[in-house]
C-alpha cells in the first residue's frame, strides 16, 4: 500500500523534509502525552532520538509553479500529522480521512473567486484556535495563499504569530515573492519549494495510479508541461484534447490582420465556454440550496419579511459566483497560453538546435518549419509574446485586449 506522499511526484527533497518533520511533530505529541505512547510504540522504536520539536513548526508555505503539487504536499503533510504512526501510512483512519478530506480537525480553503476575504479569514482563525478533537493537530490548508486579500493576509498573520500550541497552517503559493505572500508572513513560515516535476515521473503516476497506457501516459505528461492534472486531463478526457488542438492551431492560422484579431476572439471565446462549463453545475446546485433555505414559494406568516431578506442573500450569492465565473476564464485563458508558449519554446530550441525534447511532439513539425522562418530570434519575440501577454492578464489588462497584441506580434513577429 503506497504512503500519502506516493502520489507527490519528482519532490524527492520535500518529501524527506516533510517525513522528518512529522516524526518530529509525533515526538511532540508524545512528550506530552508520555502515558498514550501505546499506538505508537512501533514508531517510537523506529525513530530513535528524534528531538521532540526539532523540524516541526507551526506555518509552513508550499511553493512551486502550478500543477508542481503544492496542495498534494499540504494535504499529504496535513495526513502525516494526523496519522497515528506519525509516518503517513496511507491506511489508518487519521491519514485516510485526511487524504478523503472528512478529517475533523482539518480544514481546506480553496477560493472560489479572486481572492479570499477577511470575514473568511477570522472565521477559520478562531475555529483553528479550538483544540484538535482527534487529540493531535488543528490544520488549516489554503490553498492559492496569494489570492488573499491584504487584510485576510493581516488577519491570518496574527494568528501566526501567535500559534494556538496544536495549530499548524499550511499555505500554497506560486512562489515567496512579495506580490505571492507578505514579507511578515513569509518569515514566520517554513518554505517547503517544489519543482516542476519531470515528464518521465509524471507519466509513471499516470501509468501507475490512473492505469492509463504507457504511450498515452508520456504524450499528456510532455504536452502539460510538468502539469500532473492537466496530464491526467489530456490523457482521460477528449473534451480537453480538443481544445487543446485547438490552441495549437493558433499559428498556423495567422495570415494577417483580420486572422489574428479572429483568433484572438475564438481564442477569448473557447476560454468563457470552458469556464461556464466548469462552474455552471455548482452556480446552479448553489442557488438551488439557497433557494431551499429560503422557503422558496412559502405563503406562511413571515414570508414576506424572508423574501426581503432572501434578495439580499441572493445577490451575495450571484456575486460570489461571478468572482468565481471570471477566475475560472482566467485560468482556462492561461492553459491555452501556457500550451502556446509551449509551441514557441520548441520552435525556438528547433532553432537553437538544442538538444531538448519538443513539449509539443504531434506539432514538432509545424514548430520546425517556424523555426527555419523566423529563425531564433522571431521564435523568441513571440515566445516573449505570449508570456508578456499571460502576465498583463495577470495585472488586470482586459484580456481581449491583451489576446489581441499578442496576437499581432505573433503575425508579425
Ligand atoms: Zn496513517
Amino acid at each position: 500500500m503506497p504512503d500519502v506522499f506516493a502520489d507527490l511526484v519528482g519532490q524527492d527533497e520535500a518529501v524527506a523534509t516533510l517525513r522528518h518533520a512529522a516524526a518530529a511533530a509525533a515526538a511532540v505529541l508524545r512528550a506530552a502525552h508520555p502515558a498514550a505512547v501505546g499506538s505508537g510504540q512501533a514508531e517510537v522504536e523506529g525513530q530513535p532520538g528524534v528531538d521532540p520539536g526539532a523540524g516541526m513548526t507551526h506555518a509552513w508555505i508550499f511553493t512551486g509553479p502550478p500543477g508542481s503539487g503544492r496542495s498534494v504536499a499540504a494535504r499529504a503533510f496535513a495526513a502525516a500529522l494526523q496519522c497515528a504512526y506519525g509516518t503517513g501510512c496511507g491506511e489508518c483512519p487519521g491519514c485516510h480521512t485526511t487524504m478523503t478530506g472528512t478529517h475533523a480537525d482539518v480544514r481546506l480553503v480553496v477560493p472560489e473567486g479572486l481572492s479570499i476575504g477577511v470575514g473568511e479569514m477570522r472565521a477559520l482563525v478562531l475555529r483553528a484556535a479550538s483544540t484538535p478533537s482527534g487529540g493531535r493537530w488543528q490544520i488549516v490548508i489554503i490553498e492559492d495563499a496569494d489570492r488573499l486579500t491584504e487584510a485576510a493576509g493581516n488577519a491570518l498573520l496574527k494568528a501566526i504569530e501567535e500559534p494556538p500550541p496544536r495549530t499548524v497552517f499550511l499555505l500554497c503559493a506560486p512562489s515567496t515573492h512579495p506580490d505571492d505572500v507578505s514579507v511578515t508572513i513569509r518569515s514566520r513560515c517554513r518554505v517547503v519549494p517544489l519543482r516542476q516535476p519531470p515528464a518521465a515521473a509524471v507519466a509513471e503516476v499516470l501509468v501507475r495510479r490512473d492505469g492509463i497506457a504507457p504511450d498515452v501516459a508520456q504524450w499528456a505528461a510532455a504536452a502539460a508541461q510538468g502539469h500532473v492534472g492537466r496530464a491526467r486531463r489530456l490523457a482521460r478526457d477528449p473534451e480537453a484534447r480538443q481544445r487543446r488542438d485547438a490552441v495549437l492551431a493558433v499559428p498556423r492560422r495567422l495570415t494577417g490582420v483580420g486572422a489574428a484579431l479572429d483568433a484572438a476572439s475564438a481564442l477569448i471565446a473557447a476560454a468563457e465556454a470552458e469556464a461556464e462549463a466548469s462552474v455552471a453545475e455548482a452556480d446552479a446546485a448553489e442557488r438551488a440550496a439557497l433557494q431551499t433555505a429560503l422557503g422558496a414559494g412559502g405563503t406562511g406568516r413571515g414570508a414576506a419579511a424572508a423574501m426581503r431578506g432572501a434578495a439580499g442573500q441572493l445577490k451575495d450569492l450571484e456575486k460570489r459566483q461571478k468572482s468565481r465565473a471570471t477566475r475560472a476564464q482566467r485560468d482556462a485563458l492561461d492553459r491555452a497560453l501556457v500550451d502556446l508558449a509551449g509551441f514557441y519554446r520548441d520552435a525556438l530550441t528547433m532553432a537553437l538546435r538544442a538538444p531538448v525534447a519538443p513539449v509539443h511532439t504531434d506539432t514538432a513539425a509545424m514548430a520546425e518549419a517556424g523555426a527555419q522562418k523566423w529563425d531564433a530570434e522571431g521564435a523568441l519575440r513571440r515566445l516573449e509574446a505570449v508570456l508578456e501577454c499571460r502576465a498583463a492578464i495577470e495585472a488586470n489588462v482586459k484580456p481581449r485586449i491583451a489576446v489581441e497584441a499578442m496576437m499581432l506580434t505573433l503575425w508579425k513577429g
